[in-house]
């Protein structure tokens, strides 16, 4: 069991309702779903929850990617239900698929030695692409250059508040680089080696450790019996010291690319692609992304978006919201919206299903 941080990570730019200033100046962001054209319906359900909570006064843009051309059904079904302009792009063929020097053979052996293993995806070679897309790539897809900001979102998933403020303004007011709803411990399994290499690089290049590496690697809120277990989970640095595997779930980001677009970044995705690991192991864009943070990253540069009620299957994070089940008439939105804070809690209007809520599941504190 881990404890949730006495200290909270960051202060909600947002707590309870109100009413959506939907006159307000924009920031140059981008909502992005990858997707396959077989998802169609879960990314319908994504892309209509997050317009009932957020995008019907807001409008941002949506961009959907796809290694694969996409199919009319998609496209006529996703158009329908968007506020806002919706682009339908293919990913460039170079950015997916093996790096150029990889052995195609030699990799493919290693995947089907992840899934004799049983590890989660380590046989299936698309996810490895879509990892390794996610983590050093997709910031460079052509229709997103001339953006700043992005929110990634996923087919399946489901915005259970209301998001009645723009958190790309707020991203932006705050100096936030990299925003998140959960983090979890990841699957061991999947990053045998990620830690080693990531902390060598480091050494290499005497990258000092943020407040943020400090927190993340050896968080000072787990209670000492928990320490040499979490550490025993990890994997080590030159020195011994682990990590917790502690991760920020990527599946939702709200982030600035020009961060992933820096030297810094792309070096240390260079670095990681031509050891091999998003294949011969099987590395997630979320600890790649996470690891990079920790190292690259002031703790007052991330953003613990707590406000955000949110599912992605099998968990979810709910907002405490013990009035939020009240609704006021709004005289501007109707019934159901709100013209006065309705609600004590941190988020609006959640709507939390029985389901097991895991908010404790943020496993670093600062
Ligand atoms: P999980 O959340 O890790 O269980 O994995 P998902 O199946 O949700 O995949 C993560 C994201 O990558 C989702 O947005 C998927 O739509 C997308 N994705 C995964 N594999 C592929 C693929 O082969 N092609 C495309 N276009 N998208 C993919
Ligand atoms: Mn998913």
């Amino acid at each position: 069991e881990v404890k949730r941080p006495s200290r909270p990570l960051d202060e909600p730019f947002n707590r309870g309702c109100r009413e959506p200033d939907v006159l307000a100046p924009r920031e140059n962001a981008v909502i992005v779903m990858l997707a396959r054209n077989r998802e169609r319906q879960g990314a319908v359900q994504s892309i209509k929850s997050l317009e009932k909570q957020f995008n019907r006064w807001f409008h941002y843009p949506i961009i959907f990617l796809n290694d694969d051309p996409w199919e009319e059904a998609f496209i006529n079904d996703l158009t329908k239900i968007a506020s806002g302009n919706v682009t339908f792009e293919q990913i460039p063929k170079g950015m997916w698929g093996f790096p150029e020097w990889m052995d195609h053979d030699l990799a493919r052996q290693g995947m089907k030695r992840q899934e004799d293993e049983g590890v989660l995806y380590g046989g299936l070679e698309s996810y490895h692409h879509m990892c390794r897309f996610n983590s050093g790539l997709f910031f460079d897809v052509p229709a997103l250059k001339p953006y700043k900001w992005y929110w990634r979102v996923e087919p399946d998933v489901e915005f259970i508040c209301a998001i009645p403020y723009d958190p790309f303004v707020a991203m932006a007011k705050h100096k936030k680089k990299y925003g998140f709803t959960v983090a979890l411990l990841e699957l061991r399994q999947t990053v045998p080696t990620l830690f080693r290499k990531v902390t060598d690089y480091k050494a290499k290049h005497k990258i000092p450790s943020t407040n943020l590496w400090n927190t993340m690697i050896n968080p000072s809120w787990l209670p000492q019996p928990f320490r040499p277990l979490m550490s025993r989970l990890g994997n080590r640095d030159a020195s011994g010291d682990a990590w917790n595997l502690c991760h920020f779930w990527s599946n939702f980001e709200i982030a600035d690319m020009d961060w992933f677009r820096t030297q810094e970044y792309r070096d240390f995705f260079e670095y990681l692609d031509l050891d091999g690991g998003f294949y011969f192991e099987r590395w997630g864009d979320a600890p790649i992304h996470s690891l990079a943070a920790a190292m690259f990253l002031k703790a007052e540069e991330l953003h613990h978006f707590e406000d955000i009620g949110y599912v992605h299957h099998p968990f979810q994070s709910c907002p405490k919201n013990k009035l939020g089940a009240q609704m006021a008439f709004s005289k501007t939105f109707g019934a159901g919206y709100w013209d006065k804070e309705v609600s004590s809690g941190i988020g609006c209007r959640c709507a939390c299903n029985p389901r097991p809520t895991l908010p404790d599941l943020v496993c670093i504190d600062r």
